[in-house]
């Protein structure tokens, strides 16, 4: 992958980034985002920010090698640390961590300031969406657009959100699902969800199998499975 061939998934979350943003990518590693968005004249200018030495010193290296150290400027920070006010940033991507990662930058970045609330997020969580969707939703961001794809029999989500004044009511099946996902239904949507629903049968099998009381976990696991497969005859 280099900054002219993005990886689909950071393709498509570019996508996803607003034309003549001012944006911060946080976890920036090779600064592949920022840069091949900068070389599309996509947005107008970035920060890259990396809390671990090795992938800033990659993205100072990217950026540099492409002659974009005016308009890439690259801190090593921890998560919107590398935000400042001078900035004026109006669009936060994150890709490719945790949904509870991405979740707690997010929250440590709304307590210090440093996310002021009126910036577009365009978040790519490997996992634990459910958890990010529902932090947005307590902080009254409205989900925008949400795509799936799947990439080296990988399959990922993006979820793009911003503050309304109007607040989302999302209910618990949206958040699991994601509100536009679910309303789609699309061919990778179901993929996701059929490899989720036979996870958790395998695992109650093996717990079944297991000498001590799983009754709590089965029946769990058990209720979650029936969500799915609602969803997914529906
Ligand atoms: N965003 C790129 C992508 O999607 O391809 C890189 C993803 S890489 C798996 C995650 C990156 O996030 C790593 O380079 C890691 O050092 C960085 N990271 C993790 N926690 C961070 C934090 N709190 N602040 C800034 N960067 C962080």
């Amino acid at each position: 992958m280099n900054e002219n061939q993005l990886s689909k998934r950071l393709e498509r979350a570019g996508e996803l980034v607003p034309f003549g943003s001012r944006l911060a990518d946080i976890g920036s590693d090779h600064a592949y985002l920022p840069v091949a968005l900068m070389l599309q004249g996509k947005i107008e200018f970035a920060v890259a920010g990396e809390v671990v030495q090795g992938p800033y010193q990659s993205a100072e290296k990217q950026v540099r090698k492409n002659g974009l150290s005016e308009k890439i400027i690259v801190r090593l920070a921890d998560g919107l640390d590398a935000v400042l006010a001078e900035d004026h940033i109006n669009a936060v991507s994150i890709c490719g961590m945790g949904g509870t990662l991405i979740r707690d930058i997010l929250e440590k970045g709304r307590v210090t300031g440093h996310l002021n609330g009126q910036e577009v997020l365009i978040l790519q969580p490997n996992v634990g969406e459910q958890v990010l969707r529902q932090w947005l939703t307590a902080q009254g961001y409205t989900i925008l657009a949400e795509d799936i794809l799947e990439e080296n029999q990988k399959i990922y989500e993006i979820i793009c959100a911003e503050k309304k004044e109007v607040l989302a009511d999302y209910s618990e099946e949206e958040l699991m699902f994601g509100p536009l996902l679910l309303q789609k239904k699309g061919a990778v949507f179901i993929k996701k969800w059929q490899r989720e629903v036979n996870q958790r049968k395998n695992v109650v099998e093996q717990l079944n199998k297991s000498k001590v009381n799983q009754q709590e976990k089965i029946a769990d696991l058990e209720k979650e499975i029936n969500a799915i497969e609602e969803v997914l005859k529906s």
